[in-house]
């Protein structure tokens, strides 16, 4: 199961010990999200 950063959106795979995005190095997730949530609007 993948982890989504809650603040940058991108693909976390396989958080071992660290809870830590590498690349914004927020801490906060999303979890087993297909898709990144977004502000979608329909018709
Ligand atoms: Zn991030």
């Amino acid at each position: 199961m993948a982890y989504v950063c809650a603040h940058c959106g991108k693909k976390v795979k396989d958080l071992n010990n660290f809870i830590r995005c590498p690349y914004c190095g927020s801490r906060v997730f999303l979890k087993g999200r297909p898709n990144i949530p977004r502000e979608v609007s329909t018709d």
